[in-house]
């Protein structure tokens, strides 16, 4: 298949960077594929990015909330209609599942158009004001120009997650995907362009960061970076804005623990936790990573957790027979194996996919579902993130040491318990430190409207999504007057 050559939104206009360098994305499930070629864009093509987001910043501002909405439902149309070719590139370029490729052009295209409607949701609140005559509201307005920087585990459905509530909210957005995923980010930016969005409130920016410098994050228009990634880089970012008035939201790591209780639904939870491990290769942040089980349903809930992880069938994610797709890269492999190596090393036993896969794979970056016993909480394995298909697993004595498990990490992105005693189940809720909680229910995203984001190492402590995902994206003037 020749592969898609790419250009950049520029200034309403597609563009290649003025270098004429290009980027490969290699598909995962083999890596002999070129899928596409995108532009590597230097510092002088970001500053055009960012000079038009400047320029149409004060048109798009006054622009009313409702005409905002029906570009952003338009875009939403647009992207169902385009589905199919949507969902197709997403897996060639990031390797899950056609499937879940679907499910996620179709969230993307929900959140579109939920922000979309909020622009007929009220705009401020009227306020009471003591003095005679006087009246007092709130409005609220854009912050201006936004950096929308995302990852490449869902790279449709991260870039819509901000490019709503910022556009709904006025404000122009600078969009820079993941190197290893730029591809369907880019047939976002070409939705919303034909759907009329004005040039310049949108503009993207391809291109290994490495090579970009600082020539995003450095721009003097910068009101707000939206991250989300890995701990290293949001950490970077915050040293890098430290003192410079720029609001930064950050959706980081996670190491999300499910715990199963003596009086659980041990079918239930076995087949609910295989998905949440090892769905899109585990390669989700609220990914279950932990799992802790209260002994008296350890070898039953293992054995049964095996056999739904030798179930799955790994490969060709455009197979419709293919339940888990590769991983994202060579160096997401190499990084999985090496976690993995280590633990054995340090006493772990591989109970699920330590085989080797069939030859027909030697392409692609794949991983077989691995679940891991005999770890011990002081393992690297048990602390730090993998972000790929392997369950490190545990044993405790009740419900208070498995809380306590829960909760003894730097992260508290996603945690979930399975328990048949409702005291519990609320007991679970609310001692457990982590932004989503999920009772009888796997470690996971939500739905468009509700509330996303991580406590602890897991984010900045801002939530995406639903009402409360507008906050970052505007401010608030107070308004009073005596008539
Ligand atoms: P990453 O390496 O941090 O990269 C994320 C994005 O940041 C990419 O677009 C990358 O561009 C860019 N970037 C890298 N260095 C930068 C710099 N110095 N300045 C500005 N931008 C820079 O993360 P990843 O490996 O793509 O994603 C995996 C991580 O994301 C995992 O830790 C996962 O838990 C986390 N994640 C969190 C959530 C959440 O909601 N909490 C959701 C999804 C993923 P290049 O690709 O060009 O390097």
């Amino acid at each position: 298949m020749t592969p898609l050559q790419l250009a950049n939104l520029v200034d309403g206009t597609w563009r290649a960077s003025a270098a004429e360098r290009w980027v490969e994305v290699r598909n995962p499930a083999d890596q002999r594929e070129v899928v596409a070629e995108v532009p590597a864009m230097g510092p002088p093509d970001v500053d055009a990015v960012f000079d038009a987001a400047v320029r149409a910043l004060p048109g798009w501002a006054q622009t009313s909330p409702i005409a905002r909405g029906r570009i952003l439902i338009s875009a939403a149309h647009l992207l169902r209609e385009r589905r199919d070719e949507v969902a197709r590139d997403l897996s060639r370029e990031m390797g899950k599942t056609l499937a879940e490729a679907l499910v996620e052009v179709a969230k993307s295209a929900d959140l579109l158009e939920y922000c979309g409607g909020l622009g007929r949701a009220p705009q401020g609140d009227v306020l009471a004001d003591e003095r005679l005559g006087a009246r007092a509201w709130t409005v609220h307005e854009p912050i201006g120009v936004v950096l929308a920087i995302c990852p490449w585990n869902d790279p449709l459905l991260t870039p819509a997650r901000k490019l709503g509530p910022a556009l709904i909210a006025g404000n122009v957005v600078v969009l820079k995907p993941a190197s290893d995923t730029p591809v369907v980010a880019l047939h976002l930016a070409r939705a919303l362009a034909d759907a009329g969005l004005p040039a310049g409130v949108l503009g993207t920016v391809t291109g290994p960061a490495r090579e970009l410098g600082d020539s995003l994050v450095e721009q003097r228009a910068l009101a707000g970076v939206s991250f989300t990634g890995s701990n290293e880089v949001g950490e970077q970012l915050r040293r890098q804005l430290a003192g410079r008035n720029v609001k930064l939201l950050a959706e980081l790591g996670g190491k999300n623990a499910t715990v199963v209780l003596e009086d659980a639904d041990v079918e239930l939870a076995a087949g609910t936790i295989a998905a949440a491990a090892f769905a899109q290769a585990g390669q989700r942040c609220t990914a279950t990573s932990r799992l802790i089980l209260e002994r008296g349903v350890f070898d039953e809930l293992l054995d049964k957790l095996a056999a739904h992880a030798r179930e799955l069938t790994v490969g060709d994610p455009l197979d419709p027979d293919t339940t888990m797709g590769p991983l994202v890269s060579p160096a997401q492999q190499r990084t999985v194996t090496g976690f993995v190596e280590r633990a054995v090393a340090a006493g772990a036993a591989v109970i699920t996919g330590a085989e080797p896969l069939p030859a027909d794979l030697a392409h692609g970056c794949f991983s077989a579902p691995k679940v891991l016993r005999d770890v011990d909480p002081s393992m690297e394995i048990w602390t730090e993130e993998v972000f790929g298909p392997v369950l490190v697993v545990t044993a405790v004595e009740d419900f208070e040491q498995a809380l306590a498990r829960v909760n003894d990490s730097p992260f508290g992105l996603a945690a979930s318990v399975f328990t048949g005693n409702v005291r519990r189940a609320l007991a679970f809720s609310e001692g457990v430190t982590a932004g989503q909680v999920s009772i009888n229910l796997p470690t996971t995203g939500w739905d468009v409207h509700m509330p996303f984001g991580g406590f602890k190492a897991s984010g900045s402590g801002l939530k995406e999504q639903g009402l409360e995902g507008l906050s970052f994206y505007r401010r608030t003037k107070t308004v009073a007057m005596a008539a």
